[in-house]
């Protein structure tokens, strides 16, 4: 069977697009290019700069599988070193080179088997595979707030942070206590003059150590790739992710009594004024919004120069917020920590499949992709992170290479079948659609009862509803059955 280079557009160069680029690459057979809409790489690491940005995820852990990272300086990777690591990684693997900046992708129609892509800038090409790796937590959600517009300081989304303010003698107001809201207020508490936490849920904090590694470790795990592997320990760590997951889908109930007992620990112990405990403690249980992971959020909250706010935000005003219990909160600078429009994917790119189909109307109801990938009547157009798959408090880029396992598998299968429109059979994707919101209705983000981002617009949880493991299994091979065209799976590997 003919095995032939195909031409390759990857839209993205965040941690998925690199990991895309690295690969294609790597194999060396078809020609590809990496269209980036800003003018670096890194994706959310690039956008995201706010003060005490940290990954909840182990810093060794967080990392390609293929270029660990003996430097990082603590326990849990600081967001400034993750910018570096793949700035570095890029670098390394030669990847630069592929990589078109201030290209923004606003169309993709698929014609007469090929993608035609329209840039902003008016460029024009097309491509037998798209990669859409466009991440997912990129749009700002920026409440309407009445009177904004009159207020008389500076104001800003958490990911658009004004590095051109000196904060010292600040009076911030912070809205929103998700993980980007707490680890501002931990950052800022004793550095501004006051802050001032706007809280609408209260959240359970899980105490997390996150210690310095020091130079003469460091060294150990540069020099030593066995010191490397015992401080990442993968089995245990592999175990947890697992473990975790079953908690979260409901298939290990008992699991989550650990989670509940560190949280209630935490608060207890670590807030001394009861008024104050109290208005920290969620009527929710643990896990059923993300999991917050802070080891200082308790003591800066608690600090004479912090106030934590709990009466609703009534209206914005010149010179601050005025709460519903009349109370005005005089500011100097407020920061929207409210977190992003997590169903925007790759919208607003106008993406137009086969016979007509528009990205816009079948997704209509809710984004949805076969296993998170690939999609009916959008042939060879491939997500990583896309609609559905896997977002917990574990690492997106382990989740990004099992994509990308499976769809260099795809791709594989059409370079033998040049011209061939590969995408999952309508009737798979509405099966698998059914099972996944069942199974999404059994989990703790459901059955909790609690808004978060993890719920689509119907109020179901669009984050994969199984296991950890079953993702990994999954991704493994393509069921071609699953597939257009039928035959697929008759076509012997190259
Ligand atoms: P988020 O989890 O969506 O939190 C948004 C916060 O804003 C919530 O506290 C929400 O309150 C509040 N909010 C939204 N609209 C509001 C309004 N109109 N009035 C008052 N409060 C409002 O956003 P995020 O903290 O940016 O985090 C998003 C995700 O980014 C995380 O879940 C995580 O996946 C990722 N992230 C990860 C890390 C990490 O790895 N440590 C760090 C930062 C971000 P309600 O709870 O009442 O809705």
């Amino acid at each position: 069977m003919a095995d032939t280079g195909l031409k390759i557009v990857v839209i993205g160069a965040g941690m998925a697009g690199l990991l895309a680029g690295i690969k294609l690459r790597e194999e060396g057979k078809h020609q590809f290019v990496i269209y980036e809409k800003a003018d670096r790489i890194g994706g959310t690491w690039r956008e995201n700069t706010y003060p005490g940005l940290t990954c909840d995820v182990p810093s060794h852990h967080y990392t390609y599988s293929f270029e660990r990272n003996p430097d990082w300086s603590r326990h849990l990777p600081p967001g400034g070193e993750i910018q570096g690591y793949f700035e570095r990684t890029c670098e390394k693997f030669g990847l630069y080179p592929f990589i078109r900046f201030g290209e923004e992708l606003t169309q993709a129609t698929y014609l007469d088997g090929r993608w035609q892509l329209q840039m902003a800038s008016g460029l024009r090409d097309e491509a037998d595979v798209v990669i859409a790796a466009t991440g997912v937590l990129h749009h700002p959600n920026i409440p309407e707030i009445e009177g904004a517009e009159s207020f008389a300081g500076a104001m800003f989304h958490s990911s658009r942070w004004d590095h051109g303010i000196d904060l010292s003698d600040q009076r911030i107001g912070v809205i929103g206590n998700g993980s980007t809201g707490v680890q501002i207020i931990s950052a800022l508490a004793g550095r501004v003059r006051h802050i001032s936490h706007f809280q609408r849920t209260a959240q359970w904090i899980m105490p997390v150590e996150n210690g310095y590694f020091s130079d003469e470790e460091r060294a150990r795990f540069r020099d030593d790739p066995a010191a490397l592997e015992a401080v990442m320990d993968v089995s245990a760590y592999q175990a947890a992710v697992e473990g975790y997951s079953q908690v979260i889908t409901g298939e290990n109930g008992d699991g989550a009594d650990y989670f509940i007992d560190s949280c209630k620990q935490n608060l207890e112990s670590s807030v001394e004024d009861p008024e104050l405990r109290e208005k920290l403690r969620p009527d929710h249980a643990p896990l059923c919004k993300r999991l917050i992971f802070s080891p200082d959020y308790y003591e800066a909250i608690q600090r004479p120069d912090t106030a934590l706010v709990t009466a609703g935000i009534k209206h914005i005003e010149a010179s601050g917020i005025r709460t519903t219990d009349g109370k005005l909160h005089e500011l100097d600078v407020i920061v929207y920590a409210t977190g992003f429009h997590a169903d925007a994917f790759m919208r607003p790119m106008q993406v137009q499949g086969r016979d007509g189909v528009k990205l816009e109307d079948f997704w209509a109801d809710r984004p949805k992709a076969y296993l998170a990938v690939s999609m009916p009547d959008f042939p060879n157009f491939f997500m990583l992170n896309g609609p559905n798959g896997p977002v917990g408090n574990f690492s997106l880029i382990d989740i990004a290479e099992l994509q990308w396992g499976y769809i260099s598998q795809l791709i594989g299968r059409l370079a033998q079948l040049p011209g061939a429109a590969i995408c999952p059979r309508r009737e798979v994707l509405e099966e698998f659609e059914r099972e996944r919101i069942a199974a999404a209705k059994k989990t703790i983000w459901f059955t909790g009862g609690c808004h978060s981002w993890y719920l689509d617009a119907q109020g179901i949880p669009a984050s994969w509803p199984w296991s950890y493991q079953r993702f990994v299994d999954k991704m493994s091979a393509p069921r071609w059955e699953d597939f257009e065209p039928a035959g697929l799976g008759d076509v012997s590997a190259a």
